[in-house]
């Protein structure tokens, strides 16, 4: 039988539905009336779990989607004659049609390299003494993310010495967290030991790829540095009139540590895709799988050959790296199907 919806299962982690436990959260919400705009009781007790999970009084605001919470984020963070440091491959830069830009109205992303999508701090430093002062934008932001856009993971030690380098210049940390919930899962950590201990001032936590519709948490470690954000929020239309259809399904990850049994088996379906891909096909992942990303050089005629067959998957690095993206619902029995019709 033909299940249309299996060939988009590996494109990206936002391919799949909502998953169980946020949908019955969604549907126990909707009942009655509630105080509008985040001033309601599930936006209270999904700020009261942030502050439990991360061990810290912190503040945290709920957007429609991580372009949202990137871009205000730094917009919060940056003047317009600031400018953010990050990876090349960063999110921020590659796929967000100038959000950043756009909202912090002037600020600049300065771009440097580094193995498996994660900064090299010497290429950070050089980068940050060829700004003349006053004649270029001033650098005010470091932006990670983490698990990278590569699908390998920062470590505590990785985090703490990017920090260390911000602190030294006198600038913040932001941490894009579209897939924070996966580096989690693999560090097997407390969320403060790569956040707010390291030195991290604001996180934007993902819920949509932890399988949720939509809603991305802005967190910010720092509370002074939330001053008047919900402004910011509601000035840029991210502001939810019922939020707590936003709020209630994050209570459903939270509830049971789903956010990160989801996380675990997403990571979990990588290695078990990588395994397969190792053992059938002959193939071996071009970049180390610390997440639920595993990219792979294919040829033409494999690629054409799976493309015929009606799989969806990206490019992602010139001229011939596949992404193929695992997620809370990526079932045995895809993995299976798309090695049987890659090896066909
Ligand atoms: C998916 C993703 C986002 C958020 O993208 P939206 O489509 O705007 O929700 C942000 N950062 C990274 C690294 C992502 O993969």
């Amino acid at each position: 039988m033909e299940k249309p919806h299996q060939h988009h299962q590996f494109a990206s982690d936002n391919t799949l539905g909502i998953c169980p436990e946020a949908l019955a959260a969604l549907e126990e919400a909707n009942h009655g009336a509630a105080q509008s705009y985040g001033d309601d009781e599930w936006m209270r007790r999904v700020r009261e779990s942030v502050r439990e999970i991360f061990e810290t009084d912190c503040d945290a605001y709920l957007v429609f989607n991580g372009t949202a919470a990137n871009a205000l984020a730094l917009a919060q963070l940056c003047q317009p004659f600031h400018s953010v440091v990050c990876h090349q491959q960063a999110h921020i830069q590659t796929d967000e049609c100038g959000a950043p830009e756009f909202f912090t109205r002037g600020s600049k992303l300065l771009l440097v390299n580094g193995a498996r999508g994660k900064i090299d701090l010497n290429e950070v430093e050089a980068t940050i003494a060829r700004q003349p002062e006053v004649h270029a934008h001033k650098p005010r932001v470091v932006s990670i993310t983490q698990s990278t856009e590569l699908g390998t993971v920062y470590t505590r030690d990785e985090i703490d010495a990017v920090a260390g380098l911000a602190k030294k210049h006198g600038m913040f940390l932001q941490m894009d967290g579209a897939r924070f919930a996966n580096a989690v899962a693999t560090l097997k950590c407390a969320p403060k030991e790569i956040t707010w201990q390291r030195g991290v001032d604001v996180l934007c936590f993902g819920g949509t790829k932890n399988g949720l519709a939509a809603g991305e948490l802005v967190i910010f470690f720092k509370k002074e540095l939330a001053r008047e954000f919900d402004y910011r929020i509601k000035q840029a239309g991210q502001l939810a009139s019922k939020m707590r259809f936003l709020a209630a399904p994050w209570l459903g990850l939270f509830r049971n540590s789903v956010w990160l049994r989801n996380a675990n088996h997403a990571n979990t379906m990588a290695q078990r895709l990588v395994e397969r891909l190792r053992h059938d096909a002959k193939i071996e992942p071009v970049f180390p799988v610390e997440a639920n990303a595993a990219f792979v050089r294919l040829s033409d005629p494999a690629v054409n050959r799976l493309h015929e067959r009606g799989w969806h998957f990206y490019k992602f690095v010139e001229p011939d790296v596949y992404r193929l993206m695992c997620s809370w619902a990526t079932s045995d029995g895809a993995i299976d199907q798309l090695i049987s019709d890659w090896l066909r």
